[in-house]
């Protein structure tokens, strides 16, 4: 594999090879949500090819994508069609702004994920990734207020554990203690209010769904002329452990939206393009948001791209007068719909059409259900095996009689997942929970594989 690498040399002077790669990569390369201290301690594990399904490492070890590179691939690596169109672009123009110009693939983009989404939405505005999607998201609610002449709301109401990004206003949005307690004093207000699941995994979900809408309700009623948006991720919050939504509780938090007259923002970053079934998460409950953000698998993972889409109703209170009116979204950035991206993105949703995803997804769907329940629900070790479409968490627990976790500090879910990449199937876990995730182009034969291996990996590292 290393005499691709030929390229590098040239730039750098200097020799490559693959002890120098490995020690570069610790050395220069700050890791996302990583402990550098941790990582050192292992191989890192270099990719270098994507085929189909696989991932490809540098000394050409083969592993099986388990959470699409996660949550954002969709057909697998290496897809002739999208090489091709991303190919074809940039040919004619890789970037050019959307301020003051505009380019053929993000007006064709725009009407065809108008199309496909929610049919109140109507508007779509560009960024770059799932975090700056959610930014859009609350600029536009907050703005959308004032310009409609309502100056004193302020509040944005949230689940515990959701997850929106990593920029500052979609941290304050989120609600995961672990990593954003740390930058409270730079946060703005919200509040919070439990999901529909218990704080452990042995508590009782009857009770939890009930107190969540309860607790929403009270919020609404105290707050109603305060609040901003009501702001979620539908179905399943996934970064807070593959947290699953029971069915009706989406549709009823709308209905305590519109009772209450709150705004409702879905962030679909990670539940659209499929992975639930569906194109996005809130068709399942036939609900439509005021404001939805899109991104991870837009491009099927192959450019950062995302999407705020809005309602005409919202679309309107910005529009008029000019520019001293002072009604002007202010909001963009650099790459603000960027023709590459929105070019794959097109090609990403040809695939969909031409592979009548993802109405032909039934059967992967029920497979994985059937599997993994089938052969990891009993092990003594494995607590909750839960999900829904192409997404599914499976939560370790220390004991299972006397209903004691295991805690995000015993490290179990790496340690687990560390033997399933050795077995070849590359994943990543949320704490106690092995995260099973792979693309919409998974085929049967390899989700038994998956199964199989995830099920070798629990029983060799936490016994029977
Ligand atoms: C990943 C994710 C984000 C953030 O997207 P980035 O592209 O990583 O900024 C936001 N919301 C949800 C639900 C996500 O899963």
């Amino acid at each position: 594999m290393l005499e691709k690498f030929d390229l590098y040399e040239d730039i750098l002077g200097e020799k490559v090879d693959l002890e120098k790669l490995e020690t570069w990569d610790k050395k220069v390369v700050w890791h996302p949500f990583t402990q550098m201290a941790e990582y050192e301690k292992y191989k890192p594990l270099i990719i270098v090819k994507g085929e189909g399904n696989y991932l490809i490492d540098i000394n050409g070890k083969k592993y099986l994508d388990g959470v699409c590179s996660v949550w954002c691939n969709v057909h697998g690596h290496n897809v002739k069609e999208l090489n091709e169109a991303l190919y074809d672009q940039a040919n004619k123009i890789a970037h050019s702004t959307l301020l003051g110009a505009t380019n053929i693939p993000a007006i064709l983009l725009a009407r065809a994920l108008l199309k496909i989404a929610p049919k109140n939405l109507k508007h779509v505005f560009y960024s770059d990734d799932g975090s700056t999607a959610m930014e859009v998201a609350l600029k536009m609610a907050y703005q959308y207020h004032k310009m409609k002449g309502e100056n004193n709301r302020y509040l944005f109401v949230k689940l515990s554990g959701a997850y929106h990004g990593d920029t500052i206003g979609s941290v304050s949005l989120g609600g995961v203690d672990l990593f954003h307690s740390l930058y409270k004093d730079l946060l703005f207000e919200t509040i919070k209010v439990p999901p529909p699941f218990p704080e452990n995994v042995f508590g009782d979900r009857k009770e939890a769904y009930e107190r969540s809408l309860e607790e929403i309700e009270k919020v609404f009623e105290k707050y109603a002329d305060k609040i901003v948006a009501f702001v979620m991720e539908p179905l399943v919050q996934i970064a807070a452990g593959v947290i699953t939504h029971p069915k009706g509780y989406l549709k009823k938090v709308r209905k305590l939206c519109d009772k209450y007259n709150i705004l409702l923002i879905l962030d679909e970053v990670a539940t659209g393009f499929g992975k639930t079934g569906k194109y996005f998460a809130c068709e399942l409950e036939n609900v439509k948001p005021d404001i939805m953000a899109i991104s991870k698998g837009l491009t099927a993972g192959y450019m950062p791209l995302a999407a705020t889409l809005c309602t005409e109703e919202i679309y309107r209170a910005f529009y008029g007068g000019d520019y001293a009116s002072g009604k002007t979204f202010f909001h963009g950035h650099t790459y603000t719909g960027n023709p590459l991206g929105c070019r794959v993105a097109l090609e990403n949703l040809r695939l969909f059409r031409k592979k009548g995803y993802p109405y032909t997804l039934k059967e992967k769907i029920e497979k994985i259900e059937k599997r993994l329940k089938e052969e990891l629900l009993d092990l003594k070790h494995v607590g909750d095996v839960r999900g829904i479409g192409f997404i599914w968490g499976i939560e370790l627990v220390k004991d299972k009689k006397r209903k004691i976790p295991y805690t995000w500090k015993e490290d179990v879910g790496r340690r687990v997942s560390r033997k399933i990449i050795e077995k070849g199937v590359f994943t990543r876990p949320l704490g106690p929970i092995l995260v099973f995730m792979p693309p919409l182009s998974i085929t049967l034969d390899e989700i038994d594989f998956m199964v199989k291996v995830y099920k070798e990996a629990i029983l060799e590292v936490l016994g029977c």
